[in-house]
């Protein structure tokens, strides 16, 4: 692409076949909110009226009362978790993360604690809030989370998440019914969610997205609910959520990106996606100690990726050295190997830019053909994966 302007600052061009990564950009801001953004840059603007104007088009857009926009969904987290500890209170506000003992404990249940690149409950205890862990890591039960309530709970948090543990655990419904029994409120972190009114008509009183995720807009938060606790989350920015903030450019395009989700073609997309996930799996198929499978996304996002199961014995090559094969290379291929261990990775479609598709059929059809070739199966030791998984970082800016 001539107008790429990663070859100038020396980066690699990364195809994204692995979702929407923030290790990675997160995902293709659509055209509306770049406008929108630099639109807006050169302005002055009184923040806490664009804000109204925010507050206005996403309680239009996921039925909440109120919303505003904050740096991203983990951040959201805590400020609708410090919004409960605090309420309205301006000298509470500016104390946290230090607390008045009498209310700031937070229930989560066990199998909801995960890591989307951060620890979900330190967005809770950076708020100032005391995490109560509800339950075992694969099982929760009402009277978990009954006796749980106590006079200094402040809020209840629920992850919708394909990392939370998927079985055995309170369903939202169910959650809610419980918690609002002894009005405590419900924070659902729903980051990676298409549906934005179905936590809120199942009773949560606020629920959090990430701007930059599947909307497509910039980096950052969107906080929707009750109007209360919603005003008591925004009032942080007087405090924690300072360091949270976003500019104008992010409010704005924020705005400009919703309002394009409920223009956007959604059916054209996912044929389009259909399209590319077909031409993977008719590049795979027959190919020896190869599986590909299409399957829809865990938590029912209209979207399906491929699954891609490697056999090292027939393939010569184990799934992990395959994805790394793929990563590297003048034009990485980088693919969702969240469960390598499990001998597969997923394909996900929804970053591609048109075109990219071939690209990743070809390299895919290279490295299994390489490897079939091989006299050896190429099998790095899957220890040596997480022992050498944050070389890298601790070696940064080197
Ligand atoms: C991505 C994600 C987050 C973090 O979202 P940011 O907006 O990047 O902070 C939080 N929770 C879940 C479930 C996620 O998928």
């Amino acid at each position: 692409m001539s107008d790429d302007m990663r070859a100038q600052i020396g980066l690699r061009p990364v195809i994204n076949v692995s979702g929407t990564m923030t290790s990675l950009g997160a995902s293709i801001v659509v055209p509306e909110a770049i406008q929108a953004m630099a639109a807006i840059l050169p302005q002055f603007v009184e923040m806490n009226d664009l804000q109204r104007k925010a507050s206005a088009v996403i309680a239009r857009l996921t039925g909440a009362e109120a919303g505003f926009v904050t740096a991203s969904c983990s951040a959201g987290i805590s400020l609708a978790v410090a919004g409960t500890i605090t309420g309205n209170n301006l000298l509470a506000i500016e104390k946290l993360p230090d607390v008045a003992p009498e209310k700031n404990e937070v229930l989560v249940q066990m199998g909801h604690v995960v890591s989307y690149g951060a620890p979900v409950d330190q967005s809770i205890r950076l708020a100032g809030g005391k995490v109560v862990l509800i339950g075992q890591a694969t099982s929760t039960h009402r009277f978990h989370m009954e006796n749980a309530i106590t006079e200094k709970t402040a809020a209840a948090v629920y992850v919708i998440s394909h990392h939370v543990v998927d079985y055995g655990l309170l369903n939202l419904v169910e959650f809610v019914e419980i918690a609002h029994a002894k009005g405590v409120p419900v924070i659902v972190d729903a980051a990676s969610e298409y549906d934005l009114k179905l936590f809120l008509e199942q009773g949560a009183d606020i629920a959090l997205y990430s701007g930059h995720k599947f909307l497509g807009g910039p980096t950052s938060g969107i906080v929707a609910g009750n109007k209360d606790l919603v005003r008591n989350a925004f009032l942080q920015n007087m405090g924690i959520g300072r360091g949270m903030k976003v500019g104008k450019e992010s409010v704005y395009g924020v705005m400009a990106a919703l309002e394009a989700w409920e223009k956007r073609d959604h059916a054209g997309i996912r044929e389009r996606e259909t399209g590319y996930l077909n031409l993977w799996k008719e590049t795979l198929d027959g190919r020896p100690g190869v599986t590909a499978l299409i399957e829809p996304d865990p938590t029912n996002n209209p979207l399906d990726r491929m699954r891609v199961i490697i056999s090292a014995p027939e393939a010569h090559i184990t799934a992990w050295d395959l994805a790394a094969a793929l990563r590297s290379g003048e034009q990485p291929v980088i693919v969702r190997d969240h469960e390598v261990e499990h001998h597969y990775f997923y394909l996900d479609p929804c970053n591609l830019h048109p075109g990219q598709e071939t690209i990743v059929a070809a390299r895919l059809a290279e490295e299994l053909d390489k490897a079939r070739a091989s006299n050896e199966i190429i099998a790095t030791p899957i220890e040596l994966l997480s022992k050498h998984r944050f070389d890298g970082m601790l070696r940064w800016p080197d």
